[in-house]
């Protein structure tokens, strides 16, 4: 068996250990008889899965009793939707910043609700920055915040957490939650489709505050209404229990490698190493302001977009897969979640170095 280190920014990487414990689970979970993907959802064997890992997350992010955690359907993009639906509360306007594709994705929703302003925007650079707080034209009347801790496409992640006052704070963290410790109490909402960094995508978290949870407006449809969701624990219909599952795995996964901060402290480490090889390097760039950069997505360009293909075409043979840049962006992506070992980085860096030699770099 060869395993590739897979650089895809979603569905990504998940560590060998939960796949060699689903793998052991598959046909018989712990002696039920039975995989976990033919298990009905309100039997006594699934309630105890679903439970240990909503427990086992609560503990990784410390996240406060006044707080549901939801296993929902619908990926991160039906959140762009809910949270407007739930959130808007008769007010009418919304604040949004605006860093990147999943931003303007987020907007786009907002706006068949009621009025966005758009508070901040770095589409002046490009979206290679994030505007300074001091910068940012808040509306103290405004239902909610809502921003893009780390946008996936751009690699370009926020260096602080915005201050709302009483205004709650929304955060799309799809492709940042569980990367490092986070203070869940100054947010209203955190949201993230499970694909980049939690488990297989079918499957979204969201994190709410109780007292944001029964104000969809009259009529709403019951599954778009949080408070279905959380009178229900998350099973008012069937949910996507076998990445709940999966998901409950990497969160067991995740405190044996002692938490989020150990897990932070060897992102941070990965990260370091290969933004350190990019600007070091006098061919590869990356072009996001150095106080912004990604931990987890890590953008970089070759000096000739021609080059491309031929930088692509042997990564497979060196077992580096999915690193060719989004189609809005070109050049490559090299997304580096949690479950890409350090030993993938410098696989990496080692083959951007022969690349780079043999190219005059
Ligand atoms: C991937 C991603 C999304 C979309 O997630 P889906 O689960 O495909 O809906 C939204 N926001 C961010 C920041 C993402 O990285």
């Amino acid at each position: 068996m060869n395993r590739v280190y897979n650089f895809s920014a979603g569905p990504a990487m998940l560590p060998q250990e939960v796949l060699e414990r689903a793998r052991d689970d598959l046909l018989d979970w712990q002696g039920s008889g039975m995989s976990v993907m033919e298990m009905s959802h309100r039997s006594k064997e699934y309630m105890s899965i679903a439970a240990q890992a909503e427990s086992d997350l609560r503990e990784l992010l410390a996240i406060p009793t006044n707080y549901k955690v939801l296993f929902l359907q619908g990926g991160a993009t039906l959140q762009f939707a809910m949270v407007p639906h739930n959130l808007m509360r008769g007010k009418g306007t919304a604040d949004y910043i605006n860093t990147g594709v999943w931003s303007k994705k987020a907007i786009a929703e907002g706006k068949l609700y009621g009025k966005v302003n758009v508070a901040a925007s770095s589409s002046d650079t490009n979206f290679t920055t994030i505007p300074a707080q001091e910068t940012w034209n808040l509306n103290p009347d405004a239902a909610y915040l809502h921003y893009t801790p780390n946008e996936t496409i751009g690699g370009v992640e926020f260096p602080f957490v915005p201050e709302t006052g009483e205004v709650p704070l929304v955060a799309d963290m799809s492709s940042t939650l569980l990367s490092r410790p986070i203070e869940v109490s100054r947010y209203g909402i955190i949201y993230a489709g499970a694909q980049k960094n939690i488990g297989p995508a079918g499957l979204a978290i969201v994190i709410v505050r109780e007292d944001l949870i029964g104000h969809a407006p009259a009529g709403s449809p019951v599954m778009l209404d949080y408070k279905t969701h959380a009178e229900n624990e998350s099973m008012y219909n069937t949910p996507p229990t076998y990445a709940w599952y999966i998901a409950g795995l990497v969160f067991s996964w995740l405190k044996k490698q002692g938490g989020l901060p150990a897990i932070a402290a060897i992102n941070q480490r990965k990260a370091d190493r290969l933004y350190r090889y990019i600007d070091a390097s006098g061919f590869y760039k990356n072009p996001v302001d150095p106080t912004c950069r990604s931990w987890m997505n890590v953008p970089f360009i070759l000096p000739k977009a021609e080059m491309d293909a031929e930088f692509l075409a042997a990564t497979k043979k060196a077992g580096l897969i999915s690193l060719k840049g989004h189609r809005l962006v070109g050049g490559m992506r090299a997304s580096i979640y949690n479950a890409m070992p350090e030993a993938g980085v410098d696989a990496l860096i080692a083959y951007m170095q022969d690349f780079a030699a043999r190219h005059g770099g």
